[in-house]
């Protein structure tokens, strides 16, 4: 699905200096490597806070955390995503509430978070599912009617913009309140290990989580409240500030590889292609609307099983990202929750399909990949 072995040959002259810096200086923790990414990372996303951190899923936490949200606590986010945003939420005893999401960007319903507030409800997190910004517009309009929190959960999305109804463009992860993103190796920006990151404008709040992040420190050995130990190591900062001035260019090649597998699947019957904003398609020229973390099907009348089968049996990769909607796993059963409330969840993960995703696509192995997945559907459908 990735190639990251292809990504590092060709940046490693970069790479392995940065990285060297911190062996011969042996400034392992919190090094002068993670306040310089630390900064490049700010003026990227034009965003005054990023605060490093373990990884996306600790950045999700802490964010909830430096929030001050109390058990108890509603937080509606979207049924169709990766477990971790709903296993923070649970974890800090707050309730999640999992709401359908769209059936075009596959990203929250905004229709379906109104019907959802209740007079405990706290804060949205709405996640750049894929790599397409949620419809932020309309979520921040909302959460400001009801007195809410947004925390944009950014792991998907980083590099993204969000073209605002004015037409202006903001990075998604700076417009909510506090947004989080995963520099997991096979993310759009990935390190070498583990590691992460929270966002925000907000000057005491990022006073407050860069003290959380920090065992509730604010000064050496007074713990002021209770924190956690999370920290991005400066050999990750190290790879990450090499790895940060391609960050463009790798999206740039996520949507060349999306806009030849459109091409190759357009009007296609059985085939659904990603797309989704009102403007444009997330791939037009100027624009960076859709990162594409994963490239993602929506097959109509297709046995899925046969073609990942089929695809395997070609030593073509592929993924079904989410095979089970959250509310129907078993850690987060809640017999509030109605069927009838989640059709499109649960009509996606039977239908949905990730083809292979990267930085290091050429045309060549994408028309191997397209021709291989429409001899198998015409064939079969
Ligand atoms: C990857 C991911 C996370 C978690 O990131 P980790 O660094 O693996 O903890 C959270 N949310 C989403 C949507 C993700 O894709």
């Amino acid at each position: 699905m990735v190639d990251l072995q292809g990504q590092y040959a060709k940046i490693k002259d970069i790479v392995d200096p940065s990285i060297e810096e911190v062996m011969n200086s042996a400034t392992f923790i919190n090094g002068p490597k993670v306040h310089q990414f630390q900064k490049n990372l700010e003026n990227y996303l034009n965003v005054k806070h990023v605060i490093p951190c373990a990884n996306g899923t600790d950045a999700l936490q802490i964010a909830m955390m430096g929030l001050g949200l109390k058990p108890g606590d509603e937080v509606i986010t979207a049924d169709f995503t990766f477990a971790a945003t709903v296993e923070v939420i649970a974890l800090l005893q707050l309730t999640p509430v999992l709401v359908d999401v769209d059936p075009v960007t596959f990203n929250i319903d905004v229709d379906a978070i109104k019907k959802a507030i209740t007079p405990k409800t706290k804060a949205i997190v709405p996640v750049h599912l894929f790599g397409l910004a949620a419809d932020m517009d309309a979520i921040m309009d909302l959460a400001k009617e009801h007195n809410l929190y947004v925390i944009e959960d950014n792991a998907q999305g980083i590099g993204g913009d969000y073209t605002h109804k004015d037409g202006s463009k903001t990075k998604t992860g700076a417009i909510g309140d506090v947004a989080s993103t995963s520099f997991f190796p096979s993310k759009n920006l990935g390190c070498y290990g583990d590691g992460g990151a929270i966002f925000t404008n907000d000057d005491d709040l990022a006073h407050t989580i860069r003290g959380i992040v920090n065992h509730g420190m604010y000064k050496r050995y007074h713990h002021d409240v209770v924190g956690v130990n999370s920290r991005l190591d400066s050999i990750q900062a190290a790879v990450l500030d090499a790895k940060l001035p391609h960050l463009d260019a790798y999206n740039t090649a996520r949507r060349h590889a999306a806009r030849k597998y459109n091409e190759a699947f357009k009007n296609h019957p059985r085939i659904t292609t990603p797309t989704g904003l009102s403007s444009c398609d997330g791939i037009c020229d100027n624009c960076n609307c859709h990162v594409f973390h994963q490239y993602t099907l929506n097959l109509n009348g297709v046995d899925r099983d046969a073609l990942v089968a089929h695809l395997n049996e070609n030593n073509i990769p592929c993924g079904v990202y989410y095979p089970i909607p959250l509310h129907k796993q078993k850690a987060y059963v809640d017999s509030r929750y109605n069927e009838a409330d989640f059709v499109v969840t649960n009509q996606l993960v039977t239908s949905v399909i990730s083809l292979p995703m990267h930085t290091e696509l050429d045309d060549e192995q994408i028309d191997f990949i397209t021709s291989t997945v429409l001899n198998f559907i015409n064939a079969n459908s």
